[in-house]
């Protein structure tokens, strides 16, 4: 089973029903807990390049 399924893939917190963010960064989705992990994430992304996300796709 995923672990990325019931946590933030950025900062590891729970998600709940509610705070659940799917967004699509280089054609795999991942699952945030707030816009401000989505936002950290492409940032990451566009620093260090497509490769940095491929460590959260599990
Ligand atoms: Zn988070």
């Amino acid at each position: 089973m995923p672990a990325n399924d019931s946590s933030c893939v950025l900062c590891g917190k729970p998600l709940v029903r509610g705070n659940k963010i799917a967004e699509e960064i280089n054609g795999t989705v991942y699952l945030f807990d707030s816009p401000d992990c989505v936002v950290l994430l492409r940032k990451l992304v566009s620093v260090y390049g497509p490769e940095f996300c491929q460590i959260f796709a599990n």
